[in-house]
């Protein structure tokens, strides 16, 4: 079921009309449904049931405190890539050893304070990680438990800004230095490695570079014969943002995993961030001018690319409807953009749009997952306000930073 959908020419979060919150908080803002949260991780858990995964959830793709509080509750893990990510999951209450802590650059601080909190997992991404971590555990007379990222070599048919499992992306080690690597850590003496870890890219809508995935995975762990109690596959599966996009098929995913375990004895980790999250928020946004110019409609609205960068950064195609629909139609060429003096801070183009007015309100659709965490300051402009509706409840979940707050520096 989907939370967030027009009634009656009325776009609805739940039980609210979308319309009645712009008279309580001010736009831009983004807003949450909880229901939908729910519902995405529900889905995602019960389609690999008979695999019992640990799901991570990726922080990067949101870290509001609330949500997060909201994703332990169901039972949710977490997938971390930086100090600060990790003490945010801390602070939601998720239990460590229910974390696993991922990226290409740890520092030494980041590395201490994962020790220190006792993780699940160091998923590690080179021989330098590895003596680092050894030299670390060493020091505080810790063994840490470890997992090597794999570069699979496989490519996720994803927009290239996006894809991390081919042999020309930065990430994981190919499969000659995994088994070297793998050799080289049996005699470091504070490590246990327990994992391999992959994550080949986001957005994801075909399931074939999985089974690619699962298929090298096999083959390394008969060749290194090496029991990995955790196999970590990472997250990467797409949603369908447009008419044009279908989701990921995940129960043919979850067929591949379920052959993929068999005698098999190790834990399997998935690190899901867009598929729980992205189609659980719009970002409300008010109509500032429409001009025309050139056979164009310019929307200018108040929301802009430091709002929601997906659309600037990776071309991202996120729908935008009326908050109010009306029967009759604007008819040419439409160009929603921002205010920002940027080019590049452009959302959407497309033919016709419903009839609309200066001082109307549009929302942009799926920016759950990388939307708000990918929000900068850029112009001086505050960070916006996110709510949160259950049922018909409706709270704020993180205030709209202050201008005072941004100026001071
Ligand atoms: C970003 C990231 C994820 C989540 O990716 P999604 O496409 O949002 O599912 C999972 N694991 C790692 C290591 C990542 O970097």
């Amino acid at each position: 079921m989907d939370y967030i959908k027009l009634r009656k020419n009325n776009l609805c979060v739940e039980n609210i009309s979308a319309l009645s919150l712009t008279k309580k908080y001010k736009t831009p803002f983004y807003c949450y449904s909880l229901s939908q949260l729910k519902s995405n991780f529900d889905n995602f858990s019960n389609s690999f049931k008979s695999a019992k995964p640990l799901v991570c959830f990726s922080v990067k793709c949101n870290s509001n405190l609330s949500i997060l509080k909201e994703l332990k509750k169901m039972g949710s893990g977490a997938d971390v890539v930086s100090a600060g990510e990790l003490l945010k999951a801390l602070r939601a209450g998720i239990n460590p050893k229910k974390i696993v802590f991922s990226g290409v650059g740890k520092t030494v601080e980041e590395i201490e304070l994962a020790i220190k909190k006792r993780v699940l997992l160091i998923n590690m991404e080179s021989e330098n990680e590895a003596i680092l971590i050894n030299k670390v555990s060493g020091k505080m007379s810790k063994t840490t438990s470890v997992g090597i990222r794999l570069n699979p070599n496989v490519t996720g048919k994803t927009n290239k800004k996006i894809s991390t499992g081919s042999k020309e992306d930065k990430f994981g080690l190919n499969k000659n230095d995994f088994t070297i690597l793998c050799k080289k850590i049996t005699k470091m003496k504070n490590l246990k490695l327990e994992g391999i870890s992959v994550h080949i890219g986001s957005q994801i809508t075909s399931t074939k570079p999985f089974k690619k995935v699962l298929n090298v995975i096999n083959k390394l762990i008969n060749k290194t014969k090496i029991n990995f109690k955790f196999i970590d596959l990472g997250g990467g599966m797409g949603i369908s943002y447009s008419n044009k996009e279908k989701e990921l098929n995940l129960s043919q995913y979850a067929e591949f995993v379920k052959k993929f375990i068999k005698n098999k004895k190790a834990k399997i980790i998935f690190e899901p961030g867009r598929f729980i999250a992205a189609n659980t928020s719009i970002l409300i946004s008010k109509i500032i001018y429409i001009k025309k110019s050139n056979n164009k409609n310019y929307i200018i609205l108040d929301a802009g690319m430091n709002d929601l960068m997906r659309p600037a950064l990776y071309n991202a195609h996120h729908k935008i409807i009326p908050l109010k629909k009306n029967s009759r139609s604007i008819i040419g060429n439409i160009e929603f953009v921002g205010p920002i003096c940027e080019s590049s801070d452009k959302f959407l183009s497309q033919r016709n749009f419903s009839k609309v007015r200066e001082g109307d309100y549009v929302a942009i659709t799926n920016v759950g997952a990388y939307g708000i965490s990918l929000a900068s300051n850029y112009n001086t402009r505050p960070i916006v306000a996110e709510i949160l509706v259950n049922g018909s409840k409706h709270k704020l979940i993180k205030k709209r930073q202050s201008l005072e707050s941004l100026i001071n520096n």
